[in-house]
This record gives structure tokens, C-alpha cells and sequence, in this order.
């Protein structure tokens, strides 16, 4: 579809210009609301598409929308004010109803920075919590058949579902979220090919590392693999060590610049003080760093 030939040509971010005009059957369609929520295209009945936008602040929270206990993501109800029980009926709302029951993809545009979004799609709208005033979402079709089945087993269900939001959405987001901080380029050497980045842990996710930006760093694959095979550290006040071993080699060009020529910079840190790694973890990992060495 459209998006993906968007993502074919590298913009796998989109801004909102980009999907204000999609042509379908002669019709010119928008994909995202223009401000913030649902987006409901005069000429269909059910929602087309959904946003969560960039919040620079809650730095530390890994996701902005939660993940229930079943493993599912929730979407919250348009509202103009909370307690307002007509909030069922908004047109925004009944949209979304529309979409759940004839169990039609929708687009979710994930914000990674200011006006920037990154499209999850298709996604699926698997049950709706008046009380609590949300959707229940669904990030693959897998998913929403799983919840469907009457037959199936919670505890799968549950496993299933919290792979997929992982696969599917945290694991982009934080990629995302993290290279947009630095600008696209590596923070050791400056690299800018996107596809030669990666976005670092500084803690794995298996050692309780979250993913959210201020748990990573955006790196080329070589200075990637050298920092997970500490070849080097980055300390808590963002200084590279290079190991002692390493700096004692003798060796080509890639050895001196990429791995020799490193020791005792500062890295290159987003702009947005925010989006900095936490000292805190990059001391942990220091440490860790420090007993290889
Ligand atoms: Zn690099």
C-alpha cells in the first residue's frame, strides 16, 4: 500500500504532509487526523487511523499507551472532559466502534519526535472497556484471532500478544526514538547511514534494560558489536575507554581510527537534554565494562 511504498524509498517516518494526500478510487484521502486522536475520512463509516504523538518529557515512561494485563495495548476514548458520560457517543468513538465490529486494519501513527511519526499497520481493534474508557488493540491479526477464539488459552494468549506489541511495536519505536535523538548518525564515529545504524541498549533487555531512549545510543554496527563485546566503555560522564588490550594492537586503518581513535572522546549526545543516556545506567554498564577490562 501506500505506506509501504513510503517505507520502500527510505521514509519509513512519516510527517503529517506526507499522508495528507492519498489518492483512493479518485478520492483524495488523508491518513492521519491533522491534530491529535482519530482519523475518520468523510467517505468511509469506520476510523482509517489513530495517533499517539511524541511526548518529550516522560522521558523515563517506556510506552505511552499501557499494556493491560491480558498483554494487549489500549487506546483511550476521544473525550472533552472525562467525566462527561455522553463520551461513548462522539463521533470519533463510534468510528472506532464501526472499525472493531467489522474487524477492519487500521493504521496507528506512533509518535518518535515533534510531527514525526512512525506508522504501525495493520492493526486491529479486539474489544472496547467502557468503564475504563478505551480500546483494547490488537498489533497483528494473530493476535485478535487468538483473543477472539473462545478455545484459547489465556496464559498463550497472553505470552503471544506480549511478543507481538514487543516485535511489533517497542522494538521499532525504540530504533526510531533513538536515532531521531542523534540526528542519524552514530555517536562515536558520526556515521550517517541509517541503514548501517542501530539503536544500542546500554542495559540488555535481559538485564532489565527498558527500551526507552534514555537506555540507548545510536551506533554503526561496527561500534554496535564493539560496545556489546566491550571493546570499549562509555563512562557515566560519556568518555569512551577503549580496552587496554585493544589500544596495545597494531593493525590496520579500521582498528586505528573506528576502535584506537575513540579512546578518551565524548561521545556525540542528542541535543534534547531528555533524550541523554542516564548516567545511572551507563555506570552500570561501566562497571560491567571495567571487570572485562
Ligand atoms: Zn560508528
Amino acid at each position: 500500500m501506500f505506506l509501504d511504498a513510503l517505507a520502500s524509498r527510505g521514509l519509513a517516518l512519516v510527517r503529517q504532509t506526507d499522508v495528507s494526500d492519498f489518492s483512493f478510487q479518485g478520492h483524495r484521502l488523508r491518513l492521519m487526523a491533522t491534530q491529535s486522536g482519530i482519523w475518520k475520512p468523510a467517505i468511509l463509516s469506520a476510523a482509517l487511523s489513530f495517533n499517539t504523538v511524541f511526548a518529550a518529557d516522560p522521558s523515563r515512561r517506556p510506552y505511552d499507551d499501557e499494556v493491560g494485563p491480558d498483554g494487549y495495548l489500549r487506546y483511550k476514548w476521544r473525550y472533552k472532559d472525562p467525566n462527561d458520560p455522553t463520551n461513548y457517543d462522539l463521533s470519533d468513538n463510534r468510528a472506532m466502534r464501526n472499525a472493531m465490529r467489522f474487524g477492519l486494519p487500521l493504521i496507528w501513527f506512533q509518535g518518535v519526535d515533534r510531527g514525526l511519526y512512525l506508522p504501525i499497520y495493520p492493526v486491529y481493534l479486539a474489544d472496547e472497556e467502557p468503564a475504563r474508557q478505551q480500546f483494547v488493540v490488537a498489533v497483528d491479526e494473530g493476535s485478535l484471532e487468538l483473543r477472539r477464539d473462545l478455545a484459547s488459552d489465556p496464559k498463550l494468549v497472553r505470552s503471544y500478544a506480549m511478543r507481538t506489541v514487543k516485535e511489533r511495536l517497542h522494538q521499532p519505536l525504540f530504533r526510531q526514538r533513538v536515532l531521531v535523538a542523534y540526528d542519524n548518525r552514530c555517536s562515536l564515529c558520526h556515521l550517517g547511514h541509517v541503514e548501517l545504524l542501530d539503536a544500542a541498549h546500554v542495559l540488555a533487555d535481559s538485564e532489565g534494560g527498558e527500551p526507552v531512549v534514555t537506555n540507548g545510543i545510536a551506533m554503526c554496527k561496527i561500534h554496535h558489536a564493539a560496545y556489546d563485546a566491550d571493546i570499549f566503555g562509555i563512562a557515566p560522564n560519556y568518555r569512551v575507554g577503549v580496552r587496554r588490550d585493544v589500544m596495545d594492537e597494531v593493525d590496520g586503518p579500521t582498528l586505528r581510527y573506528a576502535l584506537q581513535g575513540i579512546h578518551g572522546q565524548e561521545i556525540r549526545l542528542p541535543r534534547r537534554r531528555a533524550s541523554r543516556p542516564d548516567p545511572d545506567l551507563l555506570e552500570q554498564r561501566w562497571a560491567r565494562f571495567e571487570e572485562a577490562g
